[in-house]
């Protein structure tokens, strides 16, 4: 049996041509690329070129280009970076941020930091009359996401950076689950600072960039060698780097045909629950307004109960069809889900939610085998519910 992976917003498949670039760096190319000698010199030219690739993705400039060891180390990275340059201790932010945001903000809590969690309700987005109401004079950062990874609704960044702008606030999004799906583009977006993972984008994992405009008051928040230009230590992972440089340029270059094809895989999977779950389902976030390729569903029976997402979760998994519910860093935990409870959901219909995340390699095949399996795992599942 042929699994069918859909949980991209967890980790993706890696691309054959990012792995064949990777190769000779993990191989006869080791030489640090810090080192002065051709060995390091060769590695060195190879971070360079990815790190243009890059820039020019984004339309950044390649100073502006941070490798990191991912998102959260980006996260963490900006949140504690502006503190520390600016000493401002207010940070507004919204509830249903990954926990690389959140989780750095309330341990900031100690040294006196305080952050305004904006509302999401209904949809999971803000909107920036919400941030500009948020914005006091102790403001130092406003951090919003540009998509969710467990709902897939969309932030609006450039309206929020028209306000930051004008309150002379800086702005970061975590454009962890947006970069090479769709335009992101720093000028456009108006952000000072952004987050970047490899391995949501079919990159290897480990890898990531944070994007700093020039001139913005960011301090390095760890202490080490000189590299990055004294903005983060560390000997580069030059096989990362490498591959997050094409993994980005493949998206970017792609990113159309990709949409389309996402989007043809979206229809089908919502219409195809539509169909089998019509009195049952209830899809969680914007399906409407968001990203083609993260779909929440719920299963609510009535006012109290809903099904166990847990079961239903393990029962794709005996079929073969590797889903998620909430996000994978609080699986294992039985509390429900941060970002559902923030669009105001109960904790049973919470807990009974799946997200399916899509990412190109996915075909209709696989949509429609998993509506088949779902509704028979989950007829089998109402038949044992007590009345
Ligand atoms: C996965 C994810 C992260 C964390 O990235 P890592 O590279 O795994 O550290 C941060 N933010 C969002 C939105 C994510 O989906």
């Amino acid at each position: 049996m042929q699994t069918v992976y859909l949980d991209n917003a967890a980790t993706t498949r890696i691309e054959t041509r990012v792995l064949q670039e990777m190769l000779p760096f993990l191989e006869s190319e080791y030489g640090n690329a810090s080192s002065i000698h051709q060995m390091g010199r060769a590695t060195n030219v190879a971070v360079e070129e990815a790190r243009e690739k890059i820039a020019r993705a984004i339309g950044a400039s390649p100073s502006e280009i941070i490798f990191t060891s991912g998102g959260t180390e980006s996260n963490n990275a900006v949140i504690k970076g502006v503190v520390k340059a600016t000493g401002k201790k207010h940070i507004v932010t919204s509830r249903i941020e990954h926990h690389a945001v959140l989780h750095p903000i309330q341990y900031g809590r100690k040294d006196g930091l305080r952050a305004t969690y904006l509302d999401v309700k209904p949809h999971g987005c803000v909107t920036a009359e919400q941030v500009r109401d948020a914005i006091t004079e102790e403001t130092g950062l406003v951090s919003l996401m540009h998509v969710n990874n467990e709902i897939g609704s969309i932030n609006p960044i450039a309206e929020i950076a028209a306000v930051c702008n004008e309150k002379g606030v800086l702005l970061h999004s975590d454009t962890v689950q947006s970069t090479g799906k769709l335009p992101v583009n720093v000028d456009e977006l108006g952000v000072d600072f952004l987050s970047i993972s490899g391995h949501k984008i079919h990159g290897p994992k480990g890898v990531g960039v944070l994007y700093v405009r020039d001139g913005s008051p960011w301090k390095s928040w760890m202490e080490g060698g000189s590299q990055e230009r004294r903005r983060r230590g560390g000997t580069l992972n030059v096989p990362g780097i490498v591959g997050l440089g094409k993994a980005v340029e493949i998206a970017t270059t792609e990113m159309e045909q990709n949409t389309a094809h996402l989007e043809e895989l979206s229809t089908l999977l919502v219409s195809g629950l539509k169909d089998a779950f019509p009195d049952l389902i209830a899809f969680n976030g914007c399906p409407d307004r968001g990203v083609p390729y993260i779909i929440n569903c719920s299963f609510p029976l009535d006012e109290e109960r809903s099904l166990d997402g847990e079961m239903l979760l393990l029962n794709l998994d005996i079929e073969g069809i590797c889903v998620s519910n909430g996000s994978a860093c609080t699986s294992g935990a039985v509390e429900a889900s941060h970002v559902l409870t923030a669009l105001g959901m109960v904790t049973p219909t919470a807990k009974s939610s799946v997200r399916f995340s899509l990412s190109k390699y996915n075909t209709k095949e696989e949509m429609t085998r998993v509506v088949a399996s779902l509704k028979n795992i989950i007829d089998r599942m109402m038949k044992s519910q007590p009345a």
